[in-house]
């Protein structure tokens, strides 16, 4: 998890960066995610589990 400075406008992250397990998932929800943890880098594990995901959908 990241802790960042209060000195940027940050959306408050109300998901949990460790928790790489998205259930249930669909294509919304791992935008959304995308979205909400855009700013965590390196990519925290959920952020990389619904790029995951997203990549798998896309290779169908
Ligand atoms: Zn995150």
């Amino acid at each position: 998890m990241t802790n960042r400075p209060a000195t940027a406008k940050v959306v408050r992250v109300n998901d949990n960066c460790g928790l790489g397990k998205i259930n249930p998932i669909d294509h919304e929800r791992a935008t959304g995610i995308l979205a909400i943890h855009r700013s965590c880098d390196p990519p925290c594990p959920r952020k990389a589990a619904a790029q995951a995901w997203l990549d798998k959908q896309e290779k169908r």
